[in-house]
């Protein structure tokens, strides 16, 4: 997952980084601003880190764009600095600078190039720059690359000094825009819009192109068929800001809403309290705690210097983060029996270490909610469970044998029909949970995982050896 932004309309280059690190939630392994500055040149500066950590002068952008990375696909194993896959990338077309930067993940790069890219950022962004060559217009050349790209891709850009954005036709990844009397911005999520100060936000459409000149003039164009529309179910769920909107829906709202839900599928819970894992499940919790009765206490507490562990690539950098990533109130553990929610179990490393440190610190019994269903199938759309194997519910594992494996005295997950109800949609994408890819190669892909023609490890978690 990464998030993007951009801003068409004079500002500060320091308030745009502090606007893009309001997406850090959903990556902080490298970032980038690319912005046109009052000479009308296209400058960049990135960063190994989150955007905080962007060395800039602040001066002031007519025009900017930003990302904030998360590792999917592109080297994980460090042997390549960080910054060579900080977005965006660039290209020079005969119509001006393209800069790039996009949230989602290619599954066809392979297919589609005999070159080697770092990342799917970097071929997007040359395969548009000749694409825009050689059919004539930004416009053109999106068209021609939406039918040639398999997958999630949610796009801002600049191409010399105008500011873009496209959506892929599934409009797996969220992507909003809006707009003031003297800017326009683009984002991942409206967190950004909101702190922008403008008011009036809305979603990008499934195959939209939305092109903003200097003068704030703004084209609308359905230059994709919308098609199959899957946004990620997982967005509400995890990843997304609890302020957010997306799709018309507030993130908050959603998370109280599953926890009801998830309240009515808990069979015999009988414990002293409902304990939220930090921060995700919060609101999840308050709607538990309130159907069931029993009360909420922040019996886990984060440990605000580290980082969130889900988002950092390798699993001793995991283990280690974890260690230092909770804080403990033993007045609440100590004797008792404990429900801890979570939004979801990935590898299940978090959760049986957690079931660990609080029985080891006195607690009698420790049941587990989570507000999704058990994550069986690999994600070829941008969350990092980019293979099956990496999964723990993989194989449809028994969720008893998930219980056993994690160490809890009892295991709920969120049933796929009370997760539709909640989302109220059948626009969603649901692949992780129950292997029904909304995308061509997707569907391929899994088909031939089945089939045994294609090694699972190879899928996505390494980079496919180029043609
Ligand atoms: Fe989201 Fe799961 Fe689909 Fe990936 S497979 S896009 S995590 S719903």
């Amino acid at each position: 997952m990464c998030g993007v932004l951009g801003i068409q309309g004079e500002i500060q280059l320091a308030a745009a980084k502090s606007l893009l690190q309001l997406l850090v939630h959903r990556g902080q392994d490298a970032s980038g601003l690319v912005w046109v500055d009052s000479y009308k040149v296209q400058k960049r500066s990135k960063a190994k880190g989150p955007p905080a950590t962007i060395e800039i002068d602040d001066e002031l952008a007519l025009c900017v764009i930003g990302s904030t990375r998360y590792p999917t696909l592109g080297n994980r194993r460090g042997h390549v600095p960080k910054d060579k896959f900080a977005q965006p990338f660039s290209y020079q077309t005969k119509y001006g600078t393209l800069s790039l930067a996009h949230n989602g993940n290619i599954t066809n790069m392979a297919e589609i190039s005999e070159k080697e890219f770092q990342s799917d950022a970097e071929l997007i962004t040359e395969l548009l720059g000749q694409k825009i060559d050689e059919e004539g217009s930004l416009e053109l050349g999106l068209t021609a690359i939406s039918r040639i790209l398999d997958g999630a891709y949610s796009i801002v850009g600049i191409l010399g000094n105008d500011l873009f954005c496209f959506r892929d036709p599934r409009a797996i990844r969220p992507l909003v825009f809006g707009k003031s009397g003297t800017h326009a911005v683009f984002a991942s999520e409206s967190i950004c819009l909101q702190q922008a100060g403008v008011d009036v936000i809305e979603d990008v459409k499934p195959g939209e192109l939305i092109l903003v000149t200097p003068e704030l003039k703004v084209t609308r164009k359905q230059l994709a068929v919308p098609e199959n529309i899957s946004h990620c179910f997982f967005e509400y769920v995890y990843f997304a800001s609890s302020v957010s909107d997306l799709e018309g829906r507030n993130v908050y709202a959603t998370r109280l809403q599953l926890g009801a839900e998830l309240a009515s599928e808990l069979k015999g819970i009988d414990v002293d309290y409902i304990v939220p894992v930090p921060d995700t499940s919060k609101a999840a919790c308050e709607t538990i705690s309130e159907k069931l009765d029993i009360p909420l206490r922040e019996a886990i507490m984060k440990n605000r210097s580290s980082m969130r562990t889900f988002i950092m690539p390798g699993l001793d950098e995991r283990e280690r983060a974890a260690k230092s990533k909770y804080l403990f109130v033993d007045r609440f553990i100590r004797g008792k029996r404990l429900l801890i929610v979570d939004d979801s179990i990935v590898r299940g490393f978090t959760t049986m270490f957690l079931i660990k440190i609080l029985k080891e610190r006195g607690a009698k019994e420790v049941h587990v909610a989570i507000t999704c269903p058990p994550q069986r199938y690999a994600c070829y759309y941008g969350v990092d469970f980019g293979t099956d194997r990496e999964l723990i519910a993989r194989n449809d594992t028994p969720v008893e044998r998930i219980r056993e494996m994690i160490g809890a005295d009892s295991l709920t997950y969120l049933s796929i029909s009370s997760l539709k109800k909640v989302l109220k949609t059948e626009s969603l994408c649901t692949a992780c949970i129950d292997g029904n890819y909304p995308t061509p190669n997707g569907k391929t892909i899994r088909l031939r995982i089945l089939k045994g023609e294609m090694d699972d490890r190879t899928t996505h978690y390494e980079v496919p050896k180029m043609k």
